[in-house]
């Protein structure tokens, strides 16, 4: 006999009732047992998505989820863990720059990533357009590459909250991923599943974001630092823009160059303001001084990425692919780009063959796109705006449809916008 009932559990959250810490703590454990039939444990979740979850209820929901599995154990690592997690964007290649930086400054970040899926690129696709990189490492390994280098960037293992990749797989299909508690459970369960003691989340925010307000953006961002800080992890949320790309590129090998040139102290404002912001943020939540500005400027930074790419079987004195199609998309008007929307430029990207629309798809190391121009820049009638690259011409067809309407060109340039809109504490 099971002490609860998984009827009575979905009528009670049906009717709107608080789930008490028993039935969350009994439902999350035999779903992961494969003890309940995925239809009931839909209808629990779309009971959850209309409902929501109370403070406890998202609290202990995450707390389940984190015990179904392994926490890495850090104890090894002699200097202070944080990390930064992203909702995921257009040509957002930050944890490249941002993991190597803050090592240097003195931090350990362990940095579980993910490989993407629809139109945002992940991280561990731009890594794997490193030749040789690996992704996949064992838990000593990967204390192992950070207790020596101080960084690593590698794919979470299966015993890392296994409740989420059950739960987050039945979401998939059942119209229930855009629920703000089961998103805030599912990332924070994995973040801090893996062990870091400070957490900076850089929840993005517009068009080419999972959240498109900044209501929606706000209230993710406040639940999972709630999370975070009832699980004992210092968390602060950054609300960022997602309305443009990141830096000027999408696309997995084209992201690796264009993180190297941060990493020389070069690359594009928004990519430099944003590292910088979050590298001070993870900084001031481990209680550690030091200048991540000096770091991207003298080469320290950059040794790191190497020292970590290396510790990871990568090989950065082959040169990274480069496509042989390519295309541009021109300006119809002289004036200035008033409009680049990230989305149309990820779901391009991802029509070049940068992204995966299922799991199990491979992606192009070398398609994507270069923003030639960004918002507020002038342009020439028939200048390039956009320059389209892919592994074959066969791809250019659908992504130039894909990127009708992408951008505007106007007699005025645009209000600029903040990158960083507000930051989130607990
Ligand atoms: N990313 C996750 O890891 N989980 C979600 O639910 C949504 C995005």
């Amino acid at each position: 006999m099971s002490a609860f009932n998984i009827v009575d559990i979905i009528k009670h959250k049906r009717d709107g009732e608080e789930l008490s810490s028993a039935q969350i703590r009994w439902f999350i454990n035999a779903y992961t047992a494969g003890e309940i039939a995925d239809e009931q444990a839909s209808a629990l979740l779309m009971a959850i998505f209309w409902r929501g979850m109370t403070s406890r209820e998202l609290n202990e929901w995450t707390d389940a989820m984190i015990e179904s599995g392994e926490r890495l154990d850090l104890s090894s690592i002699s200097v202070p863990t944080a990390d930064k997690h992203s909702t995921g964007g257009v040509g957002d290649k930050v944890s490249l720059v941002l993991a190597p930086l803050v090592a240097a400054c003195g931090i350990a970040d362990p940095m579980l990533s993910g490989r993407g899926l629809g139109h945002t690129g992940g991280t561990l696709d731009k890594l794997e357009a490193i030749e040789g990189f690996r992704a996949n490492l064992s838990a000593e390994e990967m204390v192992s590459v950070l207790g020596e280098v101080g960084c690593v960037i590698c794919a979470a293992g299966p015993s890392l909250a296994p409740a989420d990749r059950k739960l987050y797989a039945l979401r998939d299909v059942t119209g229930t991923v855009e629920s703000i508690p089961l998103i805030a459970s599912s990332i924070m369960s994995k973040k801090i599943a893996e062990g870091t003691e400070a957490l900076v989340l850089d929840v993005k925010v517009g068009n080419g974001a999972f959240m498109k307000t900044l209501s929606s953006a706000r209230e993710l961002a406040e639940r999972m630092v709630e999370i975070g800080t009832a699980e004992g992890v210092k968390t602060s949320a950054l609300l960022t823009d997602m309305e443009t790309p990141l830096g000027r590129t999408a696309g997995n090998a084209l992201e690796v160059a264009e993180s190297i040139e941060a990493l020389d102290g070069g690359g594009p404002d928004d990519l430099r303001e944003i590292t910088l912001a979050l590298a001070d943020e993870m900084l001031d939540l481990a209680g550690v001084q030091a200048d991540p500005q000096a770091a991207l400027g003298n080469g320290t930074a950059k040794e790191k990425f190497e020292a970590m790419v290396a510790a990871q079987g990568g090989d950065l004195s082959q040169p990274l692919p480069k496509a042989s199609a390519r295309r541009s998309v021109t300006a119809s008007a002289t004036g200035y780009v008033r409009r680049l929307d990230a989305h149309g430029v990820g779901i391009g990207a991802w029509r070049l063959g940068a992204g995966r629309s299922r799991k199990e798809d491979p992606v192009s190391e070398v398609a994507g796109i270069v923003c030639l121009k960004k918002e507020g820049d002038p342009v020439e009638e028939g200048e390039a705006v956009l320059e389209l690259h892919a592994q074959d011409e066969s791809r250019f067809a659908a992504a130039e449809e894909a990127l009708k309407g992408a951008f505007e060109i106007a007699a005025e340039p645009p209000e600029p916008r903040p990158l960083i809109i507000e930051k989130i504490h607990a």
